[in-house]
This record gives C-alpha cells, structure tokens and sequence, in this order.
C-alpha cells in the first residue's frame, strides 16, 4: 500500500537532497549497493562466482539530460567489461543497460542517441566475451525501448530483453519475444504505473507473471526469471520441467543484497542463478525503487538517514 506513495515521493528534489547526503557505505544503501567504483563491482563479482553464481553488472543513473553524461555512462561500460575480462570473469558476468542513462530522454534525438551508445556497449560486451540485457524503466519508454532493442538485435541478436509482469501489454510482448535465441528477463515491474496501463492488485500482477512464464517456458528463446518471491520460482521450476526444459536452458535472476541463502541454495541445486549488481555514486532512484518494495525496510532506513552513517 506505501508502495505508490512511496515512490512519488521519491521524485521529490528536497528527498533526494536530504537522502543523497548519505554515503554510500551507510547500512541501507550498501545493502543493496556494494560499492561506487568500478573495482568495488569487480570485487563483489568474484565473490558471486566464486559462490557458484552469475552476475549482471548495472552502472547507475538513469534519466540524463545531459549528453556528457549519457557518454560518460557509456565509457564507465567499457572500463568495467575490460576490467571484467582482463580478470576471466566476462563468462560469468553480463551488463545491464538503461537506455535513459545512455541518452534515450535527452531532447530531439534522444532514440539515436541510446541506439548508438547501447550499440557501443555491445560490441565491447562482444569483444569481452559476453552480452547486454537492456532494462526496462516506465511505460512510457516501453515501445521505444522495444524498438531499439529490434534494432540492436540485427547486429546483436544476444541481447536481453526485459518485460514486466504489471503491464497489460506484456503478455503479448511475451508471445513476440519466445523465439529461439531470444534472451527475456521476465519481472514484476518497479515504476509507479496508472491503472490504465498496469495491474496495481499484487495478485493481478502476480497472475499475469504466472501467464507470461507460461509463454516464456513453452516459447523457443531463453527465460531469465527474475523474481524473489519463492511462489514464483518454484512455479517456474514447475513450468521448466513440464516444458522439458533442462537447467542451463533457462535461469533465476535476483538482485545484490536481497535473498542471497535463496541465491546460493538454487545454485547448489544445480540451477544457473545471475545476481543483478549495482554500483556507481547514483544510487537514489535505484535504492528508493527497493524501499517501495519493501516498507518495512523504512524504520532502518530512517535511523540511517538520521545518523548520517
Ligand atoms: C535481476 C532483476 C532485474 C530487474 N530488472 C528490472 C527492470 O529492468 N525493470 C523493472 O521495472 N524492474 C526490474 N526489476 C525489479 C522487479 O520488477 C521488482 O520490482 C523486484 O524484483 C521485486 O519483485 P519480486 O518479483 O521480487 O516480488 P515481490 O512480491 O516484490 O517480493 C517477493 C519477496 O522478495 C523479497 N523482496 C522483494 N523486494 C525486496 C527488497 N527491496 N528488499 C528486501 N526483500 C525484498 C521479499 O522477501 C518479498 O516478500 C528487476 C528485478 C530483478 C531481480
């Protein structure tokens, strides 16, 4: 019920003054952020392999409306796939891009711009040994997104797409996404979204991600079921085995910081588990995302707040 408010408040400049004035070592943010350089995601990389799991490495930000930035963004991907590389851990580690970080909003040619950029990003990833997952932000970049990540895939056809559960439209994106070789990370979805194009029900949303994994695990292409909840997951299993899905043919995604017994007991079990890996000084929009999905983080995150550790 916070979850909404919660995030229209997070547009606030006076909240994200007060909440950018925290370090990033403060309990709350490093829960979920490990660090803001680029040897702190490296670090923590080799840690999940060495765990037996996969990583996907995001560099935050989000929203620029400055060119500079947008290039910026671009050369901190190339720094960290080289340094991925250099250290043997391309196999095991992907990138996840925004597109609104590599200039899809900036005004007048803002598409071109991100196509170009994202371009860039995976042919480094190629050279690195690895791919790119293009994230999906709020509904209102959704077709755009769709559209460069078609325009990617001429030349890229590894790259990941991803689609979330609490949008209408997303089953039907499902259905023209399941061939083969086509890479979808499947989830719930973190924007606050109207009515009129999303489920705001958790059972609704719940419902709709149960049918979007039926057509992904029946489909040709390769499922990422990115999710915590444990209802989900052992539904996804459920659905793999029913489709004669072997483990390796599909994987479980979670984020850094958030179940990680669950991520290590999958990955005992012989399932392929990617953990989504955040690092960078911009971290608000990203961390305020998690505290909406889970208010019972807000007490801990206010004594943070007031002790300014
Ligand atoms: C790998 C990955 C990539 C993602 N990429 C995108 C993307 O590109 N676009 C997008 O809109 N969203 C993305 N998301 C976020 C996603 O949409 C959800 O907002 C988020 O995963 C929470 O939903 P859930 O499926 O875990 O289910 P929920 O029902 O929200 O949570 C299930 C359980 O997970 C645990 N949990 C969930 N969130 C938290 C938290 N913040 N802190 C502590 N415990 C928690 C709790 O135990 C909770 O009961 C991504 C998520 C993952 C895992």
């Amino acid at each position: 019920m916070l979850r909404q408010p919660l995030l229209v408040l997070a547009r606030s400049d006076r909240v994200k003054r007060l909440v950018t004035a925290m370090p990033v070592s403060s309990g709350i943010v490093s829960r979920y952020v490990p660090g803001e350089a680029t040897g702190d995601a490296v670090d923590a990389t080799r840690d999940l392999i060495e765990h037996g799991l996969h990583a996907t490495l995001d560099f935050l930000g989000e929203d620029t409306l400055d060119r500079e930035q947008a290039d910026a963004t671009v050369r901190a991907y190339l720094e960290v796939l080289s340094s991925l590389a250099e250290r043997g851990l391309a196999r095991n580690t992907e990138v996840s891009v925004k597109l609104s970080a590599v200039g899809q909003a900036l005004p007048d040619n803002g598409e071109k711009v991100a196509l170009e950029n994202a371009r860039t990003i995976c042919h480094a990833a190629r050279n690195a040994g690895t791919t790119v997952t293009v994230d999906m932000e709020d509904h209102t970049t959704t077709d755009s997104t769709l559209g460069i990540l078609h325009e990617l895939r001429k030349d890229f056809p590894e790259t990941g797409a991803v689609l979330q559960a609490y949008l209408h439209r997303t089953e039907a994106d499902c259905r023209d996404l399941a061939y083969e070789g086509s890479r979808v990370r499947l989830c719930k979805g973190a924007y606050a979204e109207p009515e009129s194009v999303a489920f705001t029900d958790r059972q609704d949303v719940d419902k709709s991600y149960v049918r979007c994994l039926k057509v992904l695990m029946a489909g040709q292409g390769y499922p990422m079921v990115a999710t915590h909840d444990p209802r989900m997951i052992d539904i996804a299993g459920a659905l793999a085995t029913r489709n004669g899905r072997a483990q390796g043919s599909y994987e479980y995604q979670m984020l850094f910081g958030i179940r990680p017994d669950e991520q290590r007991r999958l990955a005992e079990a012989g399932e392929k588990v990617r953990v989504y890996l955040p690092y960078g000084h911009e971290w608000y929009g990203y961390l305020m995302r998690r505290l909406a999905e889970r208010p019972s983080n807000l007490r801990f995150f206010v004594r943070s707040l007031l002790s300014k550790k």
